[in-house]
């Protein structure tokens, strides 16, 4: 038997600078590509127009490139993968995981509102979701549809985090999301679920911000047939202060540190750590990293950046 080749992947959105905490998640990514001979890839999610820019593109490309994480396959850029998204959402309107949902965005409130008042969480009501023998309401003219997935009604979702354990979501607590737009724009959570099934992406590191949506995520790439990657949610960095993370605890932009004179070497020794532990080892190379790094051994409990720890680090190189 052949295991499945490690496939791990670093997704930034390019709405500022490459941050400390996406640093790290891109090295630990990294790492556990290498530990396997398996393959990093770079993704850049850019579907946030507004806030997305060729800058923060430029400035996540330099940092990663200052750090020496090498990617293997990539950049690719989601907004370049719009025609097979629209693929995607028309196989899925095709095989029934998902609908055309003509509820205009007043109606969809005033459902969320009578749940609200009703004291449930506030969700779309399914008015547009086919059901065996159910027949739908006539189709508004001159209104274009969203399109909705199939949320399964019942059961729940449960996966084996790899940092914060077993974590189960009863499918209730899902709404129908919306995957595509009016204009036919796919949506946030569609794209990372389709992104990662066709880059066969074995591996998810990322923040524990995005908890949230893996239940979603695991339910549209069921949907579509796809097999699970293993997820881990890493806690944020913290100041030493454990307050989140900011200028005030030294500089958070990974490209501010070469000109401060730091070297690569030591900003990658000290993330290495913030949030995985091992033995006592003050400084390693990143050959020695990547063959010790494990998933078992990540730190459920946010870490914390102390920037004289890493000025330390820099200064004893
Ligand atoms: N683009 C997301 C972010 O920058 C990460 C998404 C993911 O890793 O799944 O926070």
């Amino acid at each position: 038997t052949t295991a499945t080749p490690v496939r791990t992947r670093f997704a930034p959105s390019p709405t500022g600078f490459l941050h400390l905490g996406g640093a790290r998640t891109a090295l630990y990514s990294w790492a556990y590509a290498r530990h396997f001979g398996g393959t990093f890839v770079l993704r850049i999610e850019d579907t946030d127009l507004e806030r997305s820019t060729p800058e923060a593109v430029q400035a996540i490309l330099d940092g990663m490139k200052w750090l020496g994480l090498e990617h293997d396959e990539g950049p690719f850029y989601q907004m370049q993968r719009m025609d097979r998204y629209r693929e995607v959402v028309a196989q899925m309107l095709n095989d029934g995981t998902a609908y055309h949902c003509y509820s205009s965005p007043e109606e969809v409130q005033a459902m969320r509102d009578r749940a609200t008042a009703a004291g449930e969480k506030p969700r779309y009501d399914g008015t547009w979701r086919p059901e065996e023998g159910k027949v739908l309401p006539p189709v508004p003219a001159d209104r274009k549809p969203v399109v909705r997935f199939k949320n399964p009604l019942d059961g729940e979702v449960t996966w084996n985090d790899v940092v914060k354990g077993t974590i189960t979501i009863a499918n209730k607590e899902l709404d129908d999301l919306v995957i595509a737009r009016p204009d036919g724009t796919p949506t946030y959570n569609f794209c990372v679920a389709v992104d990662d099934w066709d880059m066969r992406i074995t591996h998810v590191l990322r923040g524990d911000d995005h908890v949230n949506n893996t239940p979603r995520q695991i339910n549209i790439l069921r949907a579509i047939g796809a097999k699970l990657p293993e997820y881990g949610h890493l806690p944020m960095i913290l100041g030493p202060d454990g307050q989140k993370l900011s200028k005030r605890h030294g500089a958070v932009s990974v490209m501010e540190y070469p000109a401060q004179g730091f070297l690569p070497e030591a900003m990658l020794n000290y993330l290495a750590r913030l949030g995985w532990s091992h033995g006592d080892d003050e400084i390693f190379s990143m050959e020695q990293f990547a063959e010790w790094f494990n998933l078992e051994s990540l730190t459920a409990s946010p870490a914390q950046f102390n920037n004289e720890k890493l000025a330390w680090l820099n200064n004893h190189w």
